[in-house]
């Protein structure tokens, strides 16, 4: 009788199992599971959808790794088993294991799953332990979800938000953040940092001559002019409105700073932009005034007030030149 009713309830267990199975492979979520010795055992038909790895090549394996990407790596579900969420933040690009209990970890990254031919897909991961009824752990369950859309949305909206809208390169809000990081970075490495003030020269004059319309496309091509002057790519070029346009010249010295200026003017030269709101054979200029700051500390606005200094004196110079200013008092009372 007892080990009738034994082998019934051993029956049921066994089909409550088949349908547990059943349950984790038809998951519409895509999951896969690892034994203790961190082997596959559940690789579902959603998982196989997303990575294109068919369950036959990886159930019985450890090589889960390559349903997402194409060099061997731990995957959310190894870290879980080795107890090593300490490692989740070197292998991810964004990191909730903080937020997902105390054994569980959850994390995002861009990967490369064999269907998607080369193209990345970003997922994110939610791992946990299943323990048996002794507290053992018996399996680490591992589900993943395709971010691709939205994060590609929200790289779109962070481009988006960063560009001029004119002329595509960055706009004032990017050149106020990286300013002041440069400015920091500088003071705390001792290191040169100059910064660079451009100035269309009678633009004014060019848009009534040729149009407002002219007058857009003329600063998208010196927009591209100036980027292309550019030689480090620690560079940045931005928008700082209207006809004017600065350059943050991260390590580099007057003479650097200089170098660049004189470039650009070159280069526009070269350009030969006409511009007939001057006279018949007169070309599209700049002014340019410098800024540098050598081994002391430097505020982004006093910086920022020098090189408008300098621009201001290469305007009452005659235009079409640069005009430096090394540092405050002193040479600021050279120019
Ligand atoms: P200066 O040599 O002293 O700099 O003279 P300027 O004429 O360049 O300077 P001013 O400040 O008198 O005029 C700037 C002009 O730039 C006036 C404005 O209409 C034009 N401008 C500003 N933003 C845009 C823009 O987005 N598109 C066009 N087409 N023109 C713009
Ligand atoms: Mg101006
Ligand atoms: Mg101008």
């Amino acid at each position: 009788m007892q080990s009738g009713s034994s082998s019934m309830s051993g029956a049921s267990s066994d089909l409550t199992k088949t349908f547990a199975v059943k349950l984790m492979e038809n998951l519409i979520v895509p999951t896969f599971v690892l034994d203790p010795s961190g082997k596959v055992i559940i690789w579902n038909f959603a998982c196989e959808r997303l990575t294109g790895l068919p369950a036959s090549q990886v159930i019985g394996t450890d090589k889960h790794w390559m349903g997402l990407y194409r060099t061997k790596r731990p995957c959310l579900a190894d870290l879980v088993l080795r107890g090593a969420s300490e490692d989740v933040e070197g292998l991810y690009v964004v990191d909730h294991s903080e937020t997902f209990g105390d054994s569980g970890l959850s994390a995002e990254n861009w990967c490369e799953p064999p269907n998607c031919g080369g193209r990345r897909r970003y997922l994110a991961f939610d791992a946990g332990p299943i323990f048996g009824e002794r507290g053992e752990l018996i399996a680490v369950v591992e589900t993943l979800r395709d971010m691709t859309v939205q994060k590609e949305a929200q790289m779109a909206l962070e481009a988006l938000a960063s560009q001029d809208g004119l002329t595509g390169i960055a706009n004032r809000r990017v050149f106020d953040e990286v300013l002041a990081r440069e400015c920091a970075t500088a003071s705390e490495r001792r290191r040169p940092l100059s910064l660079l003030m451009i100035d269309i020269d009678h633009f004014k004059r060019y848009n009534d001559a040729l149009g407002h319309q002219s007058g857009d496309d003329c600063l998208r091509r010196t927009a591209a002019i100036l980027s292309a002057a550019m030689e480090s790519p620690s560079s940045l070029v931005a928008r700082y409105g209207g006809e004017e346009f600065v350059a943050v010249l991260p390590d580099t010295d007057l003479a650097g700073a200089l170098d660049v200026a004189e470039r650009i003017l070159a280069d526009l030269s070269q350009a030969a932009m006409p511009h007939p709101g001057l006279a018949p054979a007169a070309k599209l200029s700049v002014s340019i005034g410098a800024a540098t700051r050598e081994h002391h500390a430097t505020t982004p606005e006093r910086l920022l007030s020098i090189a408008d200094a300098s621009l201001y004196r290469a305007k009452s110079l005659g235009r079409n030149r640069v005009v430096a200013a090394q540092r405050t008092s002193t040479l600021m009372a050279a120019i």
